[in-house]
């Protein structure tokens, strides 16, 4: 092998190694991320909320705070407290959206039963939010959450006037729609959102409808589970387990 034919044969290896990390580190990048095999269509996510287990702590509302950098006095996800009474009096309260816990307050009667429930956009299949989008800037991902384009969106507000659910607001700073994504960021990533990473008694779950040995798919097929709200006929993809008749 002559000199040149070596040096040539050097520079090659050189530029092939060079293309192999690059391709490699791109590739560490894109798992590190976790999208390079992700795929949507099999996916279809679903949420579960055990109101029977919920204890009111608030982990879940703060978790989401921090994640999402939710501004002060706005929420994405918030816990109200339903205490109900004899003669069908019905207290409900949600002070700074239950992040801090509730305050032992006295009521002028007596509770019969008391619930924490936890809200969060209903991801619905039917959504009155993306309807009235004049812009196109809410919208629907093929693995089944409703998402709001920031660039696109031109902060009329008609989506959250049209959310029947109270799940959206209009962020203070950009001036556009914000409301809970189901942490997409996450989610796409094979990880649970935050605020059912942060519950301290496991009572909010999330699932994959098209994975058959999916949990949460297992308990909404074979166990009594409610939506809010069902008479509005938005079909929410989020599911309550020991939902009382009182709470809307
Ligand atoms: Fe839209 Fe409201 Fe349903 Fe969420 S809960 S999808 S914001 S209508
Ligand atoms: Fe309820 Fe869990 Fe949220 Fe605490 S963290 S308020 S128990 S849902």
């Amino acid at each position: 092998m002559g000199k040149e034919t070596t040096r040539r044969g050097f520079m090659e290896a050189v530029a092939t190694t060079a293309l192999a990390i690059t391709l490699g580190r791109r590739a560490g990048l894109a798992a590190q991320a976790g999208l390079s095999e992700y795929n949507w269509e099999d996916y279809s996510y679903v949420y579960l909320v055990d109101v029977s287990t919920c204890i009111g702590c608030g982990m879940c509302v703060q978790a989401c705070q921090k994640e999402n950098r939710v501004p002060d006095g706005f929420f994405r996800t918030w816990v109200e407290r339903y205490r109900i009474g004899e003669g069908g009096r019905v207290e409900v309260d949600s002070p700074n959206g239950g992040m801090n816990g509730f305050p032992a307050n006295i009521l002028d009667f007596k509770v019969t039963k008391g619930l924490f429930v936890p809200k969060l956009c209903n991801h619905c299949k039917n959504t009155p939010c993306t309807q009235v989008c004049p812009v196109g800037a809410s919208y629907t991902t093929r693995d089944g959450v409703v998402l709001v384009d920031d660039k696109r969106c031109i902060g009329c507000g008609y989506c959250v006037q049209a959310c029947p659910y109270g799940s959206r607001y209009l962020h203070p700073v950009s001036h556009v729609a914000d409301k809970c994504t189901w942490c997409y960021h996450r989610i796409t990533r094979g990880l649970k959102p935050a605020c059912v990473m942060a519950c301290p008694v496991g009572a909010r779950a999330f699932g994959n409808m098209k994975n058959l040995q999916d949990p949460v798919r297992k308990t909404i097929a074979t166990q009594p589970v409610l939506v809010l709200q069902p008479e509005l006929l938005t079909r929410p993809n989020c599911y309550y387990k020991g939902l009382d008749k009182e709470v809307r």
